[in-house]
């Protein structure tokens, strides 16, 4: 196993480094550490610890994650009127902190704590920060998590619970990724931050690939729906189909308040510029890429690699898709979460749903990290303030069930 420069080739020993020394390129790991499953570890994704770089099985640091359900959503499939095909909701939902963040997070400490680190740092819009909490937690190892200021309660709460060392920045995500950057040095500790900057937590990303397709009896889904923030869930998607004769076009989901990758996609351009102040409920992929635009770059070129597109979406179709997630699947999702669902109508209208089309969206985090979009929603909550008079209840209860939607 060894690091490689995505940009000018040049290889690193398999250490803890974060851009290419020779010309500041992203790192991708090369190579597999071919490690036995140990025994003793929850179900989850170390099933196939093989395939992923960690050679101590006595760093693996686990609570489960990955083996994800994988979910046909057919009330979604008759809510899109000119929709003839396959959707599927890859139900990132549940792993152990409440996103896909886990498998990245669970890899990424694994091979930190195999390298000699002693603690971690991660810069978060909150999910990441949340994972690497709960891991380090379950690890033992102190940790530092910086979050903008404006991050969901639901989120703060759950990394303040696990005991880690919670800096709230103001201002946009990029402040905090720089300081994490900063601490890491001076601490001494790994930087879990999950843009592209730890290549062994964006290794970690390819198992989805496998498992979607496993879970699919063999088949290659035509198309991939992926929140995007900075991408290295899509880059983990594309290394999950390397190797499929024909892999799935890959797109990459924005918020229309914050869309660097989606703006240099629809320009045609080279490269992605780093976006303004963001302006969206979807905190998740609230990134703007201010110091490393780079990372926007990559995965623009991975969308078009695959044929695929960058599509953002608008805060009414993201409540709309996670109204729709939650009333007719039954899952609930955060803003994030159900930016797959708010692509669908736009693709869809756009012509770039093939009929017949295998389609997966990757419903990356939990609604109980956000509530306040759903508190903002209708609801059917009556107040009941003599509940002895069943009559009474019973006649609103049937008032209530025959409302229209
Ligand atoms: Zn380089």
């Amino acid at each position: 196993m060894k690091l490689r420069c995505l940009d000018c080739a040049h290889t690193f020993p398999p250490t803890l480094r974060y851009a290419c020394a020779a010309c500041g390129g992203i790192l991708e790991v090369v190579g597999e550490s071919g490690l036995e499953p140990p025994p003793g570890l929850p179900a989850g994704m170390w099933r196939h610890a093989a395939r992923l770089g960690v050679t101590d099985p006595a760093a693996i640091v686990s609570l489960g994650e990955g083996e994800t359900p994988l979910l046909r959503a057919p009330r979604i499939e008759r809510a899109l009127p000119d929709f003839e095909g396959e959707i599927w909701l890859k139900d990132e939902t549940r792993n152990p902190s409440g996103s896909f963040k886990d498998r990245a997070i669970s890899a990424g400490i694994s091979k930190a704590i195999e390298l000699g680190a002693r603690g971690v740092v991660c810069a978060s819009s909150g999910n990441a920060g949340a994972s690497v909490a709960a891991y380090a937690a379950r690890a033992g190892m102190g940790a530092i998590i910086i979050v903008p200021a404006h991050t969901p309660d639901g989120k703060v709460t759950q990394i303040a619970a696990h005991g880690a060392v919670l800096l709230k920045v103001p201002g946009h995500y990029s402040r905090s990724y720089d300081l994490a950057a900063a601490l890491a040095e001076r601490h001494g500790y790994a930087n879990l931050t999950t843009t592209f900057i730890n290549p062994w937590a964006v290794d970690g990303l390819k198992l989805v690939g496998p498992e979607i397709r496993a879970q699919l009896g063999g088949r290659v889904p035509d198309m991939v729906l992926i929140p995007t923030g900075s991408g290295p869930l899509v880059e983990g998607v594309a290394r999950g189909f390397a190797g499929a004769a024909r892999p799935p076009r890959l797109v990459a989901v924005q918020a229309e308040g914050c869309a660097p990758i989606v703006r240099a996609f629809e320009e045609g351009a080279e490269a992605v510029t780093a976006w303004g102040m963001p302006d969206t409920i979807a905190s998740g992929i609230s990134d703007p890429l201010i110091g490393y635009e780079r990372d926007g770059t990559r995965t623009l070129r991975l969308v078009r690699r695959s044929g695929g597109t960058a599509v953002a979406v608008s805060d009414d179709a993201l409540r709309a898709a996670m109204r729709l997630l939650a009333r007719g699947e039954g899952l609930y999702a955060e803003p994030t979460g159900a930016s797959p669902i708010a692509a669908l109508p736009r693709l869809l209208a756009e012509g770039l749903v093939p009929r017949g089309a295998v389609v997966v969206c990757l419903i990356t985090g939990h609604g109980f990290k956000d509530g306040r979009a759903y508190q903002e929603m209708p609801a059917r909550i009556h107040a009941v303030p003599a509940p002895d008079d069943l009559a009474a209840v019973a006649r609103l209860c049937d008032a209530a069930l025959a409302e229209k939607e």
